[in-house]
């Protein structure tokens, strides 16, 4: 497969496409395409170009991401799976006067033909391993050392699950085919049957002395430490694929791919949102009417920001280039300080006598003893 084409121009769709265009333009396409319909020999790529392009756009969280990052920000968050969720396409062609079943194996369109596939070497399974790590650690990238358990391939007999000096042989009842037809005839009508070969129960071949480590299975469960490198900027929910460290593939196939699903734990200090922090300062009266330089800290370390005279409470600043490492582009987020005045519970005799000059300056009127319940207590 060359490069990835453009998934708007793939639709024939301009960037600012709505849903509903968006779902007519594919669906066009799509029963166009379709290789039930369309016999020509590129139908069925075509077909799920069209159809892998619609996925993405048609999920709001996923076309955010690809019109940001392009490909390679689907591909590094989502699995084949994720994408090519059934109800996303059941949903455009479920009016679609297309028989009954002619979507009905789309799936299997998508993952290459199930049934096809079953007796040849079959690609191993994706495995998904969570890493918890905190916002320090998201700042800086961070490498990642955890165990799993997965499938690998029996060295013994080389994934044959045959005895070792000893090979599987074809099945005599299917041929090797793993499969057999049966040809029913009913009335005028004759049916084929198709159906798993009982002999060798699929595998299209028979193991007539099994190898003592696997027990004939080819595969062994393994226990394999791996380690991952967390890039900076990543956040909570952030995938990172790590190609070829999945279950082991079966009859020759490729290994599956892990994907290290990234959780950041919340810090005390920052509220993070996207690339962007929240830190809450909380400063006094003073401070606030005459203005003042903070320091705060960073993810990155303490640092000083202008708080500018008359700051009312609520007050959000903004320290450019302060927040979290973007996580494709060298630029960082930003940091957001909201302001808090606090006021003092405590007051010195002498301070006392300050705030009252205060706000007697400003002709303000504190009537400080004549509340109801200093009255009470001073009677
Ligand atoms: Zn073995
Ligand atoms: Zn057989």
């Amino acid at each position: 497969m060359g490069e990835k084409r453009d998934y708007y121009e793939i639709l024939g769709i301009p960037r600012s496409a709505s849903k509903d265009e968006m779902k007519g333009a594919y669906r066009k396409l799509a029963l166009q395409y379709h290789p039930d319909r369309n016999k020509s020999p590129d139908a069925e790529e075509k077909f799920k170009e069209l159809s892998e392009a619609y996925a993405v756009l048609s999920d709001d969280e996923k076309r955010k991401q690809y019109d940001n990052f392009g490909h390679q920000g689907i591909d590094s968050r989502y699995t084949r799976e994720d994408i090519f969720r059934e109800d996303i396409f059941n949903e455009v062609f479920r009016d679609s006067g297309f028989g009954f079943g002619g979507f009905g194996s789309i799936f299997d369109v998508f993952l290459g033909g199930r049934e096809r596939r079953r007796y040849g070497p079959e690609r191993g399974s994706d495995l998904r391993y969570d890493v918890e790590i905190n916002l320090e650690e998201a700042f800086r990238g961070a490498d990642k050392k955890f165990s799993l358990t997965r499938s690998e391939r029996c060295d013994a007999c080389r994934g044959t699950g045959a005895k070792p000096g000893t090979n599987p042989r074809k099945c005599q009842t299917c041929g090797g085919a793993g499969q057999v037809q049966r040809t029913r005839s009913a009335g005028f009508a004759q049916f084929v049957q198709v159906t798993t070969c009982p002999t060798c129960k699929g595998k299209g071949t028979i193991i007539d002395t099994p190898c003592s480590a696997c027990r004939g299975e080819g595969l062994l469960q393994k226990r394999r430490t791996i380690s991952v490198k967390i890039p900076q900027g990543a956040d909570e929910g952030t995938r990172l694929r790590v190609g070829g460290e999945g279950e082991a593939g079966i009859r020759g196939g490729p290994p599956g791919d892990l994907y290290v699903v990234v959780h950041v734990r919340p810090s005390e200090l920052f509220r993070r949102e996207g690339d962007d922090i929240t830190f809450d300062a909380a400063i006094s009266f003073s401070q606030a009417a005459l203005g003042t330089e903070l320091t705060v800290p960073t993810v990155d370390g303490k640092s000083v920001i202008k708080v500018p005279s008359g700051v009312q409470s609520g007050t959000v600043l903004r320290m450019k280039g302060k927040g979290m490492p973007r996580l494709e582009g060298r630029d960082r987020g930003d940091q957001y300080v909201k302001i808090k005045l606090i006021t003092p519970e405590r007051l010195t005799v002498r301070q006392k006598e300050l705030y009252r000059l205060l706000a007697k300056e400003a002709g303000e009127d504190v009537s400080e003893d004549k509340s109801f319940f200093n009255r009470l207590r001073s009677d």
